[in-house]
């Protein structure tokens, strides 16, 4: 097995355990390889190894691997901050967008979405715990914007989005998802039909899953420390 394999297949033991641990199904939470900083050779080994989604955060680095790797069924995913200047081109080659925070982005991407490709993916970043120079929306402001971006014909709002600061513990980190995972329910509450909680890194896999992430972003544990 290359070490890539290995990671990996460690990373999937380690989320089924935390499925199991908190009684939900194994294959409710899917797993995203955030391959940010990583050459196509190493997404190449990942897809050889069963990986399919990936992650990327600086939109050019992540354009240029989608193309270089277009011979792969591969699923891709912005998760980084999105200028204006660079809506054109997330629109015309990723699936999802995670990192949704304003209203302009959304009305951008939804305008430029190739007419023949299926609707853009996307989730709500909310800025969960109050981090003040974070990028994200506050929680009490997304439901217009959910409500907003729902009324996007190009656009499929999926879920929402979270990057809490390094938390010193376990339960510290779980408290911070369970406020995420609240207003999610509530959102849902409200009629949004969202099916995804993008949560959970490295470090809080753990925790995010409990909390009810469906979608943990990893780096780290799979491709080693960047
Ligand atoms: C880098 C990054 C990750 C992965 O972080 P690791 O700690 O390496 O697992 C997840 N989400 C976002 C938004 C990132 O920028």
């Amino acid at each position: 097995m290359t070490m890539i394999a290995d990671k990996l297949q460690r990373v999937r033991s380690q989320l089924s355990d935390a499925c199991k641990s908190c009684f939900r199904p194994t294959d409710t939470v899917l797993l995203l390889a955030v391959s940010k900083t990583r050459d196509a050779a190493t997404v190449r080994q990942a897809y050889a190894a069963g990986q399919v989604a990936f992650g990327e955060n600086y939109i050019q680095e992540g354009v240029d691997k989608i193309t270089s790797l277009a011979d792969l069924p591969l699923q891709w995913h912005c998760i980084g901050p999105i200028q204006s200047n660079k809506t054109r081109l997330v629109a015309a080659h990723f699936d999802w967008v995670h990192s949704i925070d304003r209203l302009k982005t959304a009305q951008r991407l939804n305008e430029q979405r190739p007419a023949d490709k299926a609707p853009l993916q996307v989730c709500i970043q909310v800025n969960i715990d109050g981090g003040s120079n974070k990028a994200g929306v506050e929680p009490d402001a997304v439901l217009e914007l959910a409500q907003q971006i729902q009324a996007m014909p190009h656009l499929k709002l999926r879920g929402l989005m979270t990057i809490p600061e390094p938390a010193p513990d376990f339960a510290s980190a779980l408290a911070v998802h369970l406020r995420a995972r609240a207003l999610f329910d509530a959102l849902n509450a409200q009629g949004l039909g969202l099916d995804t909680l993008s949560m959970g890194m490295t470090d809080d896999l753990d925790a995010a899953v409990q909390a009810g992430s469906t979608m943990v972003r990893v780096g780290t544990a799979i491709f080693g420390q960047r």
